[in-house]
This record gives structure tokens, sequence and C-alpha cells, in this order.
């Protein structure tokens, strides 16, 4: 299915794929099967704003990429997350570590930055016990929603940014494909935890999670071999 264009921004294309707004829908009826409907309604309107904030961490890693010259055509967002698409990995392990790192920096300067400011508006109760009753609840929980995003994106494993920033370490020392290779084992030995995690707690969104990590593992392990180049 083709992805709809919506806007340029930096020169990017930003992308929306049709199947996006399954997952505010999806969680949105969830909700609201034990639920009030306003309450529904402030869920699909959060879910929404999370993906403006993965829209962001998406944008600082283009923007990034596109300072070392690597052209980044456009940015899609998918059901599950956002996707740059950079015309190749950096060369230098230094650039691929920074162009990695600086999406999730993005979410915790984000929440850094509203902290003060939410505060001052709905006081440390509010602030630190997130619901759905009105919309300084979606705030609140639009704020956590950054720190959550920064460090799930810290795991070590392909295609977090974590797996990312793991292999550019590693390949000052071991060199690319066998820091890629060491990333790769450690990211499926996640995707094994969260499917084991999703079994036991019935979590089926987490088992499609530790599905979609399995095989970008073993895509990554495939492009590398592909282009001794990196
Ligand atoms: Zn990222």
């Amino acid at each position: 299915m083709r992805s709809w264009r919506l806007f340029n921004i930096f020169g990017i294309e930003i992308r929306i794929h049709p199947s996006f707004f399954v997952t505010p829908l999806f969680i949105a009826y969830h909700y609201s099967k034990n639920s009030p409907f306003d309450e529904s309604v402030r869920v699909f309107v959060l879910v929404c704003l999370i993906f403006i904030c993965v829209l962001g961490h998406e944008l600082t890693h283009s923007v990034r990429a596109k300072a070392l010259g690597i052209p980044v055509p456009y940015i899609t967002l998918y059901p599950i997350g956002g996707v740059a698409s950079m015309a190749r990995i950096p060369s230098k392990p230094m650039d691929e570590f920074t162009v990695s790192i600086v999406g999730p920096l993005f979410n915790f300067t984000l929440a850094a930055l509203a902290y003060f400011p939410l505060l001052l508006w709905m006081g440390h109760g509010r602030l630190f016990s997130p619901n759905f009753s009105d919309w300084k609840g979606v705030a609140s929980n639009l704020f956590w929603a950054n720190p959550v995003l920064g460090c799930f994106n810290l795991i070590p494993a392909f295609p977090m940014d974590g797996g990312r920033i793991l292999r550019s370490l590693l390949s000052m020392r071991l060199g690319r494909i066998k820091a890629t290779q060491f990333s790769v084992v450690l990211g499926q030995l996640f995707a094994i935890l969260f499917a084991l995690t999703a079994v036991f707690t019935r979590n089926w969104m987490l088992f499609f999670v530790a599905g979609f990590v399995f095989f970008s593992a073993r895509r990554e392990q495939g492009i590398v071999r592909y282009d001794q180049n990196y």
C-alpha cells in the first residue's frame, strides 16, 4: 500500500502509511469498552500527539544525517512508529553514533523543557498520576510518553537506536561486520525475551513487537553482509 504525502519540512517529505490510524483507533476502541466516551476521545488524541513526538524524534535523526551529507528523502509514519529513510548508514562509527543518539535525546530534552511549565499548570499530584479525566491528564500522559520513548529506543537491539549506538561503539574496536553480528545476536535475544514476556503476560501487542525486532535484526545483518563498504 502506498503512503500518503503530508508535507515537506527541512527538505524532507513527511509521509503517512494508510494503516497508521489503526493504532489510535484500536487503542481508543479497546479503552472505550470500560470507559466513558469522552475519555476514549482523549486517548485517541493522546496517541496522535505521541506520533507528533515520534515525528520530532525522526526529524532529529534526519537533520543530523543531512548535516553529514547523507540524503534523507522522506520519513514515513507507520502504526508502530516512524522510519527515516536514509540513503546509507553513516560510514564513520562516530557519525552513526551521533545520528542514532540524537533521537532519544530529543525525547528526553522535550520532557525536561516541559517539566516546569507543566508542574506550574497542573501541580505535582496531577503530573505524577496521569489519567484521562480531563485534558490536563492528556498533557501529563504525553509528558511521560517522552522518557518512555527515549528509553525504549535505547534498548540495544535493531531496529531501535540502541542497536545502532551499540554497533557504532563496537565498530570502533571490532570493525563494522563483527560489531553488526554481535548487535544482531543481542537484538535477537531481546526479541526472544520480549516474546516470552508477551506469552506469560498475554500481551499480544508485545508479541508483535518481538517478531518485528527479531526479523529487523536479521535484515540488518543482510544489509551489512551485502555491502562490504560498510
Ligand atoms: Zn530513533
